[in-house]
Formats: C-alpha cells, sequence, structure tokens
C-alpha cells in the first residue's frame, strides 16, 4: 500500500498539473470577439487567411497592403462572413508615413488597437546572395522598418488595451537559410528587435504581449512559385497556418512554430549541433550538382 502510495501521489500530482496549464492554455474563438484588430499584408495569402479567421470570430478589421482591388474583395469576405467591421487602407510599407497613417487609421474609426498583427512581406529574389545592397536596404525597410514604425505609433493604443502584438517571422529568422539572403536578414532583425522590446516590457511592468511566429514552408502562392520545385517539403495549409497564428497570439505566447514539427524540433539542435541543423537546412533542396561534377 505504502508503495502503492509513493507511485500514486506524485502521478496525481502530474496529472492535476497537467490539467490546469493545459485548462489555462485553451483557445477560445471568443477570445478574438469585438477586439479591435490590424493585419498587414492582408491582401493574400496567410494575412488574407487571418482575416477571414478574425472575421469569423467577430473581431472589428482593418487590413492593409498595396493592392486595392484585392483589399476591397478581402473586406467584402469579412463583412459576409461575420466580421464585427471591416476596413481597409491601401499603400506601400516602403514609406514609413504610410505604416504611421495606418495606425492613426485605426485610432480614428476604430477608437483604440486591440491586437497588431505585422505580416506583409517585400519582394525578394530566390537565388544566390547577388551583392545588390540597395536591395538589402529597400526590403529592410519594407519587412522590419515599417514593423517598428507601425508598433511605435501603436504602442499607446496597445498599453491602454493591455493588447497584443505578432508578428510573422520564419525559420529562415532563426537559422542561417540560403538563396533568401536579404529576406533572411530582416527576418533576423524582427527577432532581436522584438525580443529586446519583450524584455523592456517586462522590466517596465508593460501589459502588451509580443508572439513571434516562425513558419516553415506554407502554401501560398508566393512561396509555391519560388521554392516549390527546390523544396524538398509539401507546403502547410495556409488556412491552417492563420488559425494557430491567431491561437498563439490569443494566448499571448512568447513565440508560435508552425508547423511544430518542421520548425521547432530541428532548432532544438542549434545549440548543441549547429553545423547538423546546417545540414538539414541544406538538404531540404534540390540543389544542382557543383560544376565540374
Ligand atoms: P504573400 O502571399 O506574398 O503576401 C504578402 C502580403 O504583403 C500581400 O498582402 C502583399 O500585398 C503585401 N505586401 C507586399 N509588399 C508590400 C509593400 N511594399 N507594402 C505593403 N504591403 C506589401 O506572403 P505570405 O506567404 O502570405 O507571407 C506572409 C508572412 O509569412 C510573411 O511575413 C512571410 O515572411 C511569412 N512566412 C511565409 C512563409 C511561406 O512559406 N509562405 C514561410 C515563412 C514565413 P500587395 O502586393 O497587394 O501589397
Amino acid at each position: 500500500m505504502g508503495q502503492l502510495q509513493k507511485i500514486l501521489i506524485p502521478l496525481l500530482g502530474l496529472v492535476l498539473a497537467f490539467w490546469f496549464y493545459s485548462a489555462r492554455d485553451t483557445f477560445k474563438p471568443e477570445m478574438l470577439r469585438g477586439k479591435r484588430v490590424i493585419v498587414t499584408g492582408a491582401s493574400t495569402g496567410i494575412g488574407e487567411q487571418i482575416a477571414y479567421h478574425l472575421a469569423r470570430m467577430g473581431s472589428h478589421i482593418l487590413i492593409t497592403a498595396r493592392t486595392e482591388a484585392k483589399l476591397q474583395n478581402v473586406v467584402q469576405r469579412c463583412l459576409e462572413l461575420g466580421a464585427a467591421s471591416a476596413r481597409f487602407v491601401s499603400g506601400t510599407m516602403e514609406d514609413t508615413a504610410f505604416a504611421q497613417h495606418v495606425v492613426r487609421e485605426a485610432q480614428t474609426s476604430l477608437g483604440g488597437l486591440d491586437m497588431l498583427i505585422l505580416n506583409h512581406v517585400g519582394a525578394s529574389y530566390f537565388g544566390f546572395f547577388d551583392g545588390d545592397v540597395e536591395h538589402v536596404r529597400k526590403l529592410l525597410e519594407v519587412n522590419f522598418l515599417s514593423y517598428v514604425a507601425m508598433t511605435t505609433s501603436a504602442l499607446p493604443m496597445l498599453k491602454e488595451s493591455e493588447g497584443s502584438i505578432v508578428v510573422v517571422s520564419s525559420m529562415a529568422g532563426k537559422v542561417g537559410f540560403p538563396f533568401t539572403v536579404p529576406y533572411s536578414a530582416t527576418k533576423f532583425a524582427l527577432d532581436g528587435f522584438f525580443s529586446s522590446l519583450r524584455q523592456e516590457f517586462t522590466i517596465q511592468s508593460i501589459n502588451v504581449s509580443i508572439t513571434l511566429c516562425i513558419l516553415g514552408f506554407i502554401d501560398t502562392e508566393r512561396a509555391v512559385r519560388a521554392a516549390a520545385e527546390v523544396l524538398r517539403e509539401r507546403p502547410a495549409p495556409r488556412d491552417e497556418c492563420a488559425l494557430e497564428i491567431l491561437k498563439g497570439a490569443a494566448l499571448r505566447r512568447r513565440e508560435l512554430y508552425y508547423r511544430y514539427g518542421s520548425t521547432r524540433l530541428p532548432l532544438l539542435l542549434r545549440d548543441c549541433a549547429a553545423e547538423l541543423l546546417d545540414y538539414l537546412v541544406r538538404s531540404r533542396y534540390r540543389l544542382p550538382a557543383p560544376p565540374g561534377a
């Protein structure tokens, strides 16, 4: 009996701990009902799917990208799906003033902000680094500086609502990837900025969560067009990816990995077997035979 107690009591403790933590972590769509959310890069791809999920959950949505006709269609669909409200602002994130303008629009039309989802990404090439420094600078403006500018402008509203910042990044922002050197650089920059900012929020007791989303290969048109031929893996579905991003954001997670198996697990090797991880990354590609081989 004594032996049985020795086993049963710790086991019960484990079950209770598991129940407590999983209950605390349960996502419910109602968490996002009535929330005021900005989604950038929502004319297509993952951002578009995030907007549709938010619409089904009854959020107030403000979307942005460059292509007005696509944004109009997404807004229309959001209203059909049940969004509390949906509107768009079109323009380019190459211009920091535009990034700030989008945030002001949220203040005017939504009266505040609960969640800022930074998702847009500028066009880059897929291939060996071509030495074009100007391209790197421009990509940093779109993929990084505009994220910083929007966060800075939105912070007073987010502090007031004790809201959330969601940063859509990539495996290429955690480990070196070939053929996307400028893109990877912008994603690493996001990790540095937002992970440091999170530390400062904690020190200053600012209750604004920052969720960094580390994504693998997702089946958006742009990504499939660029990489499907050379990548050995199958892309994951963008609608499921979008939902996982929203779950991570609503639960105020510090990082979100999708799909977990192909992102979080390989990254566990980073500190203990970095070269093995590099090798595994390279082995994802169908590489051309070296000259003379
Ligand atoms: P996508 O389909 O190419 O969509 C990009 C969005 O950004 C579009 O709405 C585009 O709309 C907008 N955009 C592009 N340039 C812009 C500019 N200069 N100013 C303002 N908006 C601009 O991209 P995605 O594949 O959904 O990727 C979404 C996010 O997930 C990105 O941050 C990406 O890095 C990340 N991610 C994707 C994958 C993947 O395999 N798909 C993997 C890892 C990480 P307009 O052209 O109308 O402006």
